[in-house]
């Protein structure tokens, strides 16, 4: 069964158990106090996936986005759609998780910080954050050499063993790298 995440947890778990897609929207929100709709929705709804309640994800996203605005701002333009992805507005539907198959073939515009790394990122820019992460440059290679292939999942993959130094059983959704990841770290 699944436990709840604090808002405290937050910060750590994206630096050691968020797939690349997720970290990078968590960490630009964190330095621009901003994200654009694709990436709020993304983020978002991972954020519920991973077990974040309905309080808690109002109050990480206030405490960005109040940092520009006001709360009152923040509250009118933004509140109602978290508490719509939670199912809470509108139809009630309770929105699922974005898989990789949907954010692989989303088209971040310019701005935009969603979409999947791998897929979106520049050679460069992706080669850059994989050396980030501490990875030899044997698997830096091996991950550009799969991203070069389009088998996107498998760059991930890939990332995620050298990270955590065990299989994984396959990346098909940022919710499951997730959980492995914390399987993989107990
Ligand atoms: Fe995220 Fe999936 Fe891309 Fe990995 S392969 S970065 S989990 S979208």
């Amino acid at each position: 069964s699944k436990g709840f995440v604090g808002l405290q947890d937050l910060d750590n778990l994206a630096k050691n158990s968020f797939p690349l897609c997720m970290r990078h929207l968590f960490f630009n929100l964190r330095h621009e106090h901003h994200l654009k709709f694709g990436g709020r929705q993304q983020l978002g709804l991972f954020l519920k996936g991973i077990g974040l309640k309905l309080e808690d994800a109002l109050n990480f996203w206030r405490s960005e986005f109040t940092v520009k605005m006001t709360t009152e701002k923040f509250d009118k333009e933004y509140g109602y759609s978290i508490r719509h992805n939670f199912g809470k507005e509108g139809k009630r539907v309770d929105y699922t998780p974005y898989s990789c198959m949907k954010i692989i073939t989303s088209t971040p515009g310019v701005g935009d910080h969603h979409g999947c790394p791998y897929r979106h990122f520049s050679q460069e820019n992706l080669r850059s954050v994989l050396e980030d992460q501490q990875l030899s440059s044997r698997t830096v290679d091996a991950v550009m050499e799969k991203v070069r292939n389009r088998h996107y999942q498998l760059a991930c993959a890939t990332t995620f063993e050298a990270i955590h130094g065990c299989p994984s059983d396959g990346i098909n959704h940022p919710n499951q790298y997730f959980e492995q990841s914390r399987r993989a770290l107990q």
